[in-house]
């Protein structure tokens, strides 16, 4: 293994003064996908700046009724928190279904929405990856197996898919994440936290070079409010999603108000389902309306020749969740 520096971080503007004297330097969370790359040989940092015991370690409801999670607080309590439960079951549901019991004791916020694709060819480095290396081409294009890469947004760089749960449904619920930098605190929807792949396949974030995730905010949500999380996978734990959705409905008078529906596994970040949610608003929630919602949304998607099945298997699963969400007299 490489040879590099450790520093610990007592403080966000430790953390990120030691992160831009430190060339080549990597933030350190849980470590849970970094450590793990770094013996793979896909990760070769100089320095690692452990943020693990910043103190961003809790969950805060703010007085407008917003929640603020750190983003050193862990996956396991993120999803356990009272808050959480009651007003944002879909994020619950989302970390829960992600990786192990151990690993999310590990994990962190902003750590999950930082991890890597686990695309076998980018973890392999004997083989070619426009990611890990660009301009050297895509394993995965050039005569590899697609069943578990994307179908939507993808390009002829990269057809890599995001492996985080928890990003999904913070991109569902419009949640937005706080970095703090050398050009100083900044938030970004969770929705376009991600990037898809275009011509820089290598970048996976719209973060700034040097900047930190601090933590996430969620907006204002009352106890109740219709949100669910559901994941399709080869077993049932420590899977990756082959397909899933997060799915928040506000309903008003009996039609939908407003509807916030991001698919994970399909894409290269969160696919936020836009057309499919302009469909729905001054909807009456009924299978029909739901179904023409979710195929406009699909419409978009191009299967590569392994994966198409991911088309129809993320249909399901929207459908499933918006009519479980629905008033049951009103499907
Ligand atoms: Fe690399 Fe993306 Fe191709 Fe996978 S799909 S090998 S991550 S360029």
């Amino acid at each position: 293994m490489k040879s590099f520096a450790y520093v610990r971080a007592g403080s966000v503007e430790e953390a990120t003064d030691a992160f831009a004297s430190h060339p080549g330097a990597r933030y350190l969370g849980g470590g849970t996908n970094l450590v793990d790359l770094m013996k793979l040989g896909v990760e070769r940092p100089a320095a690692l700046v452990d943020v693990s015991r910043l103190p961003l370690d809790t969950v805060e409801e703010l007085p407008d009724g917003s929640l603020r999670a750190g983003a050193t607080v862990r996956n396991s309590d993120l999803a356990a928190h009272p808050a959480v439960r009651d007003r944002y079951p879909a994020l619950s549901q989302a970390l829960l279904a992600g990786a192990s019991g151990q690993l999310r004791n590990a994990a962190t916020t902003g750590g999950n929405l930082l991890q890597r694709t686990r695309c076998p060819y980018f973890q392999d480095v004997s083989k070619p990856c426009n990611k890990r290396e660009p301009g050297t081409g895509c394993g995965a294009l050039e005569g590899g197996v697609h069943r578990d890469h994307a179908v939507l947004g993808h390009s002829d760089q990269c057809i890599a898919t995001h492996p985080s749960d928890m990003a999904v449904a913070l991109a569902a619920l419009d949640a937005r994440v706080e970095l703090h930098g050398p050009e100083g605190t900044r938030s970004v929807p969770a929705a376009d936290f991600h990037r898809l792949p275009g011509m820089h396949p290598e970048r996976d974030t719209e973060i700034h070079p040097g900047e930190l995730i601090t933590g996430v905010l969620l907006p204002a949500a009352t106890a109740g409010l219709p949100s669910a999380y559901r994941k399709a996978r080869d077993r049932a734990s420590y899977a990756f999603a082959l397909a899933s959705v997060a799915v928040v409905l506000h309903l008003s008078d009996g039609v939908v108000e407003r509807a916030g529906i991001a698919f994970g596994a399909l894409a290269h970040r969160p696919w936020r389902a836009r057309r499919a949610e302009d469909a729905l608003v001054g909807a009456a929630p009924t299978t029909a309306a739901f179904e023409h919602a979710v195929d406009l949304e699909l419409a978009a998607a191009e299967p590569l020749r392994d994966n198409a099945y991911k088309v129809p298997l993320a249909r399901r699963l929207a459908l499933d969740v918006l009519g479980r969400l629905a008033p049951p007299a009103t499907t």
